[in-house]
């Protein structure tokens, strides 16, 4: 790994001084994916639920963050008594963005006595309007739980679409969708002429891909339509020996580093939100926690929003 001797000591020095867990998202770049364990600084990399679960149970003191605005607003839902910063607070999301609480309370009055399950991937002031979260690993599980033949789902509608086959099969259920849409995962579908040419290699979608993209599974192509985790998964099962990655280019970090063997093709679409974390700006955060300029990392929120937001988030947890 291609990190400064100096910069690496000195950012574990902060951490331990600190009392700082460095939690990391797997569409981060290559360096701040790098672990402990393999003698980095993060201590866990992870898909969305795998960091939920983790900013729960942390003992540190201090979360720093390496993701995105909404991912970091769950680890203080989760854990309030916990400080949460980032790198960069300003990290966006085109999905979170699509969808405010108003409108969900709009749905509500349009659906009246429908669930609403909405995606990890809100702001918290849309989570404090909904019944339940999910993420990508656990939807159907979740789906599965709630009472009734209907269920709106929220905010990507291409995941919806995707979801909505399974569910239909396994639950005999039908999700109403809202019409929001990952910026990333929707560019593959400029690259189905490039998919359906793909010749003995297996497939990995995630479920925000476009269904129309992912339709290729339908007609003969082999691979997986599913999470993150799923795909980890799906890979290290898998006898194959090459993959199309149609998801965040940097998961392509984690599988390579998990399947060193395999061979991974993807046009490496990113995500600029996810990528406005650097290491600068995490060597950056790490120095002004407890200084006069640790309020430029921070992120807050008030107690009856994170009262009413967490609501959703633990409900999911305690069926995770
Ligand atoms: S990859 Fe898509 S869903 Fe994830 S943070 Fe970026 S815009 Fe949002």
């Amino acid at each position: 790994m291609k990190v400064d001797q100096s910069i690496l000591i000195r950012i574990k020095q902060l951490k331990k001084e600190k009392d700082v867990v460095i939690l990391s998202h797997y569409y981060m770049p290559k360096e701040l994916q790098w672990e402990e364990s393999t003698g980095g600084f993060v201590d866990f990399v992870g898909d969305s639920l795998g960091l939920s679960v983790h900013a729960s149970q942390t003992q540190a003191r201090n979360i720093l963050f390496c993701g995105v605005q909404f991912m970091a607003e769950t680890a203080l839902l989760v854990n309030p008594t916990k400080k949460v910063f980032m790198p960069d607070p300003t990290a966006g999301c085109s999905l979170a963005s699509s969808i405010s609480g108003e409108d969900v309370r709009n749905l509500r009055e349009q659906y009246p006595g429908v669930p609403i399950m909405g995606y990890i991937n809100t702001y918290a002031e849309t989570k404090a309007e909904l019944d339940i979260c999910c993420t990508s690993r656990n939807a159907i599980k979740i789906a599965a739980s709630l009472p009734g033949s209907r269920i709106i789902f929220v905010p990507d509608m291409y995941m919806g679409q995707n979801l909505q086959v399974q569910v239909e099969k396994e639950l005999g259920k039908h999700l109403i969708l809202w019409n929001g849409s990952c910026e990333v995962h929707e560019q593959f579908r400029a690259f189905l002429p490039q998919i359906k040419n793909q010749e003995d290699v297996e497939m990995l979608f995630h479920w925000e891909v476009p269904g129309e993209v992912t339709n290729v599974m339908q007609k003969g192509k082999k691979g997986i339509v599913g999470s993150t985790g799923d795909i980890l998964k799906y890979v290290s099962e898998s006898s194959s020996n090459k993959f199309y990655l149609a998801s965040e280019c940097d998961l392509g970090v984690a599988l390579q580093k998990e399947n060193a063997d395999k061979e991974f093709i993807t046009p490496c679409l990113k995500c600029l939100h996810m990528k406005l974390n650097s290491l600068e700006g995490l060597l950056n955060a790490l120095e002004a926690i407890g200084s006069d300029q640790e309020e430029k990392y921070g992120v807050y929120l008030d107690a009856e929003l994170i009262e009413k937001a967490s609501i959703p988030v633990k409900r999911m947890l305690a069926i995770s």
